[in-house]
């Protein structure tokens, strides 16, 4: 049954996201609530959206630069403790033994308890969905589990200090499988603020704001309020 549930209480938590402005549509007005909680959140991001743009002047390094540069001011206004960039193609992402590595080896170092990504199984829209963000949600659920948990695996990490680590619950945001769906009624001001920084990637922000304002109330129809939706899972 779908439930209206709380944001994650006040712990380490990580999103790994495919491109530069993927949380701010997904999942920012759930990390707001949950920073204003007392939780830490760190993001890690796989591309620098280095494709996204219709401008034929532009070439995709100046792209990955400035979107990037987009990415720290949203992440600032968000009150993000951190962000890293593994700077993978935009739209060539593939699920390979080095990207577990990297995955897994950003989750040993920031050992989050909870951790935010696309839904790769069950993906939303269901069938035109960007192939990086299930890559990389495939890719990360490969890497919470049993890669980042068992010492065996990756084991040159332990050299450079980094333990194993278990991840106790994974939120997928972009699912059509959504069970749980949070309140975001006090947060989507500054979500669509955060989502405004990556000016490259919006040529109507009073259509933008109207838009995402209707979503969110679509969202939370059941509930009467405006919400993001997750498949949590939870794991021990
Ligand atoms: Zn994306």
């Amino acid at each position: 049954m779908p439930a209206l549930v709380a944001p994650p209480p006040p712990v380490s938590i990580m999103a790994i996201a495919a491109h530069p402005d993927d949380i701010e549509f997904w999942c920012a007005g759930t990390l707001i609530r949950a920073i204003a909680g007392g939780a830490t959140v760190r993001l890690l991001l796989v591309t620098s959206g280095d494709k996204g743009s219709s401008d034929p002047a532009s070439i995709p390094a100046e792209i990955a630069r400035r979107r990037e540069t987009e990415a720290l001011e949203a992440a600032n206004l968000l009150g993000l403790a951190d962000v890293a960039f593994l700077r993978h193609p935009d739209g060539e992402v593939e699920n390979t033994h080095a990207l577990r590595g990297e995955l897994v080896s950003w989750i040993r170092r920031w050992s989050p308890a909870v951790l935010f990504t696309h839904d790769p199984e069950h993906p939303l829209p269901a069938y035109l969905s960007h192939r990086d963000h299930r890559t990389v949600g495939r890719a990360a659920l490969d890497a919470v589990y049993p890669l980042a948990r068992d010492r065996l695996n990756y084991p040159e990490h332990e050299a450079a200090g980094l333990k194993p680590h278990a991840v106790g619950e994974v939120w997928l945001f972009a699912s059509s499988a959504a069970d749980s769906f949070v309140d975001i009624g006090a947060s989507l001001e500054q979500k669509i603020a955060a989502r405004l920084k990556h000016t490259s990637q919006t040529s109507d922000p009073a259509a933008l704001r109207e838009s995402w304002t209707t979503r969110a109330s679509e969202i939370g129809a059941a509930f009467g309020v405006p919400a993001e939706g997750f498949t949590v899972l939870r794991h021990d």
